[in-house]
Order: structure tokens, then sequence, then C-alpha cells
């Protein structure tokens, strides 16, 4: 199994390759909002009651599980792009996470 690290640099690889970086520079807030486009699409596919998980009709992966893999993608394509490893971020965070009090200090939710 490949690790985040390995991930990220692979997805950002095929990003690359597919002429995402082409021609031009992205600023943090328009990968932002990309993977806001992604969470929305995952709301969306939701509230119309499909599938977790499904494949249209020409095969494409759909479904909430699907959506929310498509903004780790984008989300694994930005931080190798900006040189983060991830896969450190991630556990540093988590770790972090573990001492935090109940509902981080009793917010609702
Ligand atoms: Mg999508």
């Amino acid at each position: 199994m490949k690790t985040i690290r390995e991930l990220q640099k692979e997805i950002h690889e095929l990003a690359k390759a597919k002429g995402w970086y082409d021609g031009r520079t992205r600023e943090p807030l328009e990968y932002h909002m990309l993977f806001v486009s992604e969470i929305a699409e995952a709301t969306e596919s939701v509230r119309m009651s499909e599938p977790e998980f499904c494949f249209s009709a020409n095969d494409k992966p759909c479904g909430e599980a699907a959506e929310i893999a498509d903004a780790i993608i984008r989300m694994l394509d930005y931080a190798e792009f900006r040189g983060w490893d991830m896969q450190k971020i991630i556990e540093l965070k988590h770790e972090y996470n573990k001492g935090r009090s109940y509902r981080h200090g009793g917010k609702a939710v």
C-alpha cells in the first residue's frame, strides 16, 4: 500500500501530465475553492439520494464517496505543489487532536 506522501507525488505528477499546470500559476484561494466545489458535489449527491458510491453510465465513479475522493485528490495535488509532506502533517495534527478536550471545549458540532 502506498503512503500518503507517495500518493500525493503520484497525484501531482498526473495533474501535470493532464495539463492542469500548463501555462498558469494557480493561487491558493483558487485551490481552496476547487476543494469546496468537490465538497459541494458530495453534498448534492446526498441531496439527490444517490448511492454512496456508484458508477455512471460511462463508468465514471460517482456518489458522495467519489466526490469526497475528488476533494482529497485535489488537496493532495495542492500539497505536493506547495511542497508539503501531508503524511507528516496529518500525523502531527492527529497526535495534537488526541490531546484536545472533549468536543474541543464544548463545541456543539
Ligand atoms: Mg467531482
